[in-house]
């Protein structure tokens, strides 16, 4: 197991019962965080933006803002391989610290161009180990006060694994953002292993429906019964529902028909650069 190796080699402190997979496992590594921390330095991370839609009407209410890191060479990687990194290393803190500031800079750019409030939020991701080293509530409000921003124009994605592994904290840290007027969404919903029992717990507002569920769903009565099982739960504790993964009008249409309240996905439009979301609102808010 590579990883072994490189923690046992670590401990040691001698390189020679480094694996050969291991070392170059641990090289890249070290590759991908100095890079990394060089981007978030230089101002090399950019926000893209995917509108989240209300299903009956097909308005947008709000967009996910989704963090891409674009290399020198031009190469775009994805979230799902520099987030991991980002965590382990703690770069997790510096580049949550500048979604969330550049969210709030976002919405007021696009305040200022519609001439007042643009109409949409900004809902932008929290990941587990941010929320357990960053103070979050203080961050969020220093963003709001330095942008002018309403606190209510912001949602904050969660998942349940931030939940399992600090229950008071996140308590604390969610109680602070409602009391700054924020929207609060449990993001991949279904996927997480928690006992259920903090839904009744903490002051979620919405939760996000895993695309696991979403694609497929036509032809699988089994995704549809854990889809209705959500709604139904969501609907007896008062939140409202978004599902994620919409690809086509007849994913969009069944879900509206289930009583799902939002939708997301390449359906609606894929994440986009601020500018083309922020004309997206022009035309289909229109
Ligand atoms: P997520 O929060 O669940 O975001 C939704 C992901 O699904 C995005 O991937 C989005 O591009 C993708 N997606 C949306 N609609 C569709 C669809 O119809 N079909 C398919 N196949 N995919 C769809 P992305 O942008 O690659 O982000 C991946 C994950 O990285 C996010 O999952 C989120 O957990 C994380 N992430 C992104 N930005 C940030 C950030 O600023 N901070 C933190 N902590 N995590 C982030
Ligand atoms: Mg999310
Ligand atoms: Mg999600
Ligand atoms: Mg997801």
């Amino acid at each position: 197991n590579a990883q072994f190796a490189v923690r046992r080699a670590k401990k040691s402190g001698r390189t020679e019962i480094y694996h050969t997979r291991a070392l170059d496992l641990a090289r890249e590594q070290f590759a991908i965080e100095t890079e990394l921390r060089r981007a978030i330095e230089n101002g090399c991370m950019t926000l893209n933006f995917q509108p989240i839609c209300d299903l009956a009407s097909g308005r947008i209410t709000s967009f996910e803002a989704l963090a891409r890191w674009t290399t020198e060479e031009g190469v775009a990687i994805s979230p799902n391989a520099f987030i991991p990194v980002a965590e382990e290393s703690g770069l997790i803190v510096p580049l949550g610290r500048w979604a969330i500031d550049e969210a709030a800079r976002t919405l007021a750019e696009w305040d200022a161009r519609a001439g007042g409030d643009c109409g949409v939020k900004i809902a932008v991701n929290l990941s587990a180990i941010q929320l357990q080293r960053d103070h979050i509530g203080t961050l969020v409000k220093a963003a709001i006060d330095r942008y002018g921003v309403a606190g209510s124009r912001f949602t904050l994605e969660l998942t349940e694994s931030a939940i399992v592994t600090d229950p008071d904290r996140i308590a604390r840290t969610m109680t602070a953002l409602k009391d700054l007027g924020t929207t609060l969404a449990m993001d991949d919903f279904g996927t997480g292993y928690s006992n259920l029992a903090y839904l009744q717990k903490l002051p979620i507002d919405v939760l996000k429906i895993d695309r696991s569920f979403v694609t497929g769903m036509l032809a699988d009565r089994d995704k549809i019964a854990i889809i209705r099982a959500i709604l139904s739960l969501a609907s007896a504790l008062g939140m409202q529902t978004t599902a994620e993964g919409i690809e086509t009008v007849e994913l969009a249409q069944t879900l509206a028909a289930l009583g799902c309240t939002y939708g997301q996905g390449y359906y609606y439009a894929r994440p986009l650069v601020g500018e083309d979301a922020f004309a997206l609102i022009g035309t289909r808010n229109a």
